[in-house]
């Protein structure tokens, strides 16, 4: 067997960490690449050592000088490379065969879309990229003949149960609707004058998966299920009338595609994101993930319910961005990440997330995409602008 090079983008994250893991089950099939962190020197050097990284890529420049320290003191030669341009760097490296996308937020943008202008194979689990940058992404994997596998498990159980050459247009693959399913968080069932009260910590503790703090707030507030509609819109060329919701407790169906003959596909699996990692990594060949097998008699029951858009507005709110399309996703996002972080930093409350989203929106123009350079634009403003709403908030 022909052995893989891979290069993580974010792997001390919650996504990277799986990676390896189900990288080590495999190790004639794959071999690292580069790995990257933002600033978590030390669990990026012990990865580097145990995987045998050739390069170390720290995003924040200033801790080049003590990755390289960590890395000595390990006995490890991986290169170190800093910065954000070393990111994409690594990404283009002939070397470097196919790409995880694990940078939380817009901030993994650039090196996730230069994988796919280099013609990497992608495997997308920085969902914020495709939501700000989607027709960018569409454009460069067309020209690039690049396969994007998304991660992102309602994403890549669609991936699994649409039929071939859905990417010509869903309708005349005979699908009526992507239906993705929302475990609906930690406060599915808690009354609306609670959920004012909520801290970090609360919001951080999901139910059913374990997660980066970012995607767990999302995930809390059904932002998350906002960002992956409009995601959903780019990866298969759906209408915004071809995307639906429904929330699933269980989180074991991980989404289902609906055709025109009634018939209605699911993916389901224990929620472990080793399964879609390990399909991404080998389709179209299945591989061991390493994870527990599922087993419904032992899960009882998968229950289904409309979702509550009035105690959860992000939810109304992307789709409204799916319907305005434009920069109108790249607002969304700005004003999303500037306001959980304000929540995590205990600055605003679990509420007022969504109203920094909305009041972001109303704020900013809304305007059509052509280029990298406009997204970033757009992203820097948006940011500005909510970041002064929170400020009047605090
Ligand atoms: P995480 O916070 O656990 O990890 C984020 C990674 O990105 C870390 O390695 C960190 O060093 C790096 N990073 C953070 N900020 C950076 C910056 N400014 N520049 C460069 N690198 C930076 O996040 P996660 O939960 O692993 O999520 C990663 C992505 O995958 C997110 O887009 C998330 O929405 C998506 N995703 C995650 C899950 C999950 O189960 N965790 C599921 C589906 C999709
Ligand atoms: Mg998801």
């Amino acid at each position: 067997m022909i052995s893989q090079g891979i290069t993580i983008l974010g792997s001390t994250g919650s996504i990277g960490e799986s990676t390896l893991k189900v990288l080590a089950l495999h190790p004639q099939r794959y071999h690292v690449i580069a790995l990257s962190a933002h600033s978590n020197v030390t669990r990026l050097a012990e990865q580097c050592k145990q995987y045998q990284a050739r390069y170390a890529v720290i995003s924040d420049k200033e801790k080049a000088g003590e990755l390289r320290a960590a890395l000595d003191a390990l006995g490890c030669t991986s290169e170190v490379l800093a910065g954000r341009s070393a990111l994409s760097d690594v990404v283009c490296l002939d070397e470097t065969e196919a790409v995880m996308a694990a940078i939380v937020g817009a901030a993994g943008l650039e090196p996730t879309l230069h994988a796919v202008q280099a013609g990497k194979r992608l495997l997308l689990a920085n969902k914020e990229s495709m939501v700000i940058a989607g027709e960018l992404f569409r454009k460069a994997a067309a020209e690039h003949s690049t396969t994007i596998i998304p991660v992102d498990s309602e994403h890549n159980a669609l991936f699994q149960v649409l039929p071939k050459g859905f990417d010509q247009g869903l309708e005349q693959a005979g699908v009526e609707q992507l239906i993705l399913t929302a475990s609906g968080g930690p406060f599915l069932h808690t009354e609306h004058a609670a959920l004012k009260n909520i801290t970090p910590e609360q919001a951080c503790k999901h139910p059913n998966w374990d997660m980066g703090r970012k995607i767990s707030v999302d995930s809390a507030t059904l932002m998350n299920k906002g960002l992956e509609i409009i995601e959903a819109r780019w990866l298969f060329n759906a209408s915004p009338g071809q995307i639906a919701v429904i929330v699933h407790p269980q989180s074991i169906v991980h989404s289902m595609v609906a055709y025109r003959d009634g018939s209605v596909l699911a993916q389901l699996g224990m929620p472990d994101m080793r399964t879609p990692i390990a399909h991404a990594l080998a389709w179209p060949e299945r591989i061991e993930a390493g994870v527990d097998r599922l087993n419904l008699a032992d899960i009882h029951k998968l229950e289904f319910y409309q979702p509550d858009l009035e105690r959860f507005p992000g939810l109304g709110l992307a789709f409204q961005v799916l319907e305005t399309g434009g920069n109108a996703p790249v607002t969304f996002n700005a004003a999303n990440e500037i306001a959980v972080d304000a929540f995590l930093h205990h600055r605003i409350g679990f509420l007022q997330i969504a109203s920094v989203v909305s009041a972001a929106m109303d704020r900013c123009n809304q305007g059509k995409i052509d280029s990298l350079d406009e997204v970033l634009e757009y992203d820097r403003h948006a940011r500005d602008v909510a970041e002064q709403i929170v400020n009047s908030l605090v």
